[in-house]
This record gives C-alpha cells, structure tokens and sequence, in this order.
C-alpha cells in the first residue's frame, strides 16, 4: 500500500486521527468526524470509469458522541490493534446479558488514554456491537423476519448491517445496526430498490431500539 492508504492503516499503529470530510461539491466539504481504522480487506470494485479494480476497504470507527466512558482496564495488553482479536473474542464471552453486551457496544475509553488503548477499545466496541445485534435478532432476521439460514459454531448466520453510511454521520451504535440474513443484506446494498428497502429497515430499528 502506499500514501493515503497506507496513512489510513497505518492509523492502527501510529495512531494519528483519522478526520472524515464528505465531498458536498466542487471546492466544498463537509466534516463528519474522527475516526479510528481497525482494519481492512480487498475486494473488486469499479472505478470512476466503471472498470473493475481492487480495491482496499478499510474499515473505520467513527467516534460517536453518544459512547458511555468505561473502564478499560480489562481489555488485553496487546502489541497493535491487530493483534487484538483473539484476547477480545474472549474477553466477550464473559458478557452473557443483552445488557451486557450492549453497553460493552457502547463503550469507549477515555479520550486522554493514549492512541493503543484507545483502538483497542475501539475494536472491542465493534466486536461487541456486532455480538449484541445478532443476540438482539433471536435467530431472526431482523429484515424479513425469518430465521437465519444456517447455524454456525457460533449460533445462527446473520450478518449487521450498517443503516446509515458513515459518509451519512451514522456512528456504530446499536440503534443504527440491523442484524440481516444474506438475502436482505445483499437487497439492502445492491437491489434496485436498496434506498427504499433500507429505509424499512431504519423503520424497523426504530420499533426494535426505540
Ligand atoms: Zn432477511
């Protein structure tokens, strides 16, 4: 990887700031946020020309300003964020309540800690925001509202889906994730009627969270 995407992994280790600027249009942005980068992986996307390349997508946590300030002491000792998510997987099988496992979604260091412990709570957030949707679903998605397709070692296959893009200001919080099976995850990003099947979902998030 080189310049900017590099910059952006390289977040995870040398942990300057990511700030996310929405172009609006020509010569106008708009400021989103901070944000930290907790990892990333290829995939096949067109360019602005509509020619397939590959493409890095990283994946960024906003910092929201709606997080509950928590004790991260517990959180594992590690070298960089991406070695943490061995020690984090079981750090989150002690959480064994809804509850539990929602306001570890919501946790965050404090802002003075410094920039290792920060991402580490960061990824731990996002794991955990991940295992509370899909306990929250019951088995179900939450979309079609018919059982997940699969079970794996892990309980029933259901995939979250962000609601909002991050480009929207959507921070990762629970009231903005919707556990979906492949069929409305899929629908949700590449159907044409996507904008419209998303917006249920909002809806429905709103009767599931409140
Ligand atoms: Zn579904």
């Amino acid at each position: 990887m080189v310049r900017g995407n590099k910059a952006i992994l390289n977040n995870m280790k040398d942990g300057r700031t990511i700030h996310i600027f929405e172009y609006v249009r020509k010569a106008y942005v708009r400021y989103n946020g901070s944000a930290d980068c907790i990892g990333y992986h290829e995939e096949q996307r067109p360019d602005t020309h509509g020619t397939k390349r590959n493409a890095f997508i990283f994946h960024l946590m906003m910092h929201s300003q709606d997080e509950v300030e928590a004790n991260t002491d517990h959180l594992p000792e590690v070298a960089d964020v991406s070695k943490a998510q061995k020690p984090i997987e079981k750090e989150l099988k002690k959480l064994k309540t809804l509850a539990e496992l929602r306001k570890a979604a919501l946790s965050t260091s404090s802002s003075s800690a410094d920039t290792k412990t920060r991402q580490v709570a960061t990824y731990y957030r996002s794991e955990a925001l991940k295992k509370y949707v899909k306990a929250r679903a019951k088995g179900n998605c939450e979309g079609c509202d018919t059982p997940a397709p699969f079970e794996t070692k892990k309980g029933p296959y259901l995939e979250p889906h962000h609601v909002h893009r991050l480009a929207d200001g959507g921070p990762d919080h629970p009231k903005f994730v919707i556990a979906l099976c492949p069929t409305c995850h899929r629908r949700a990003h590449y159907a044409v009627d996507a904008a419209a099947f998303n917006q249920t979902l909002i809806e429905k998030l709103v009767g599931i969270e409140g």
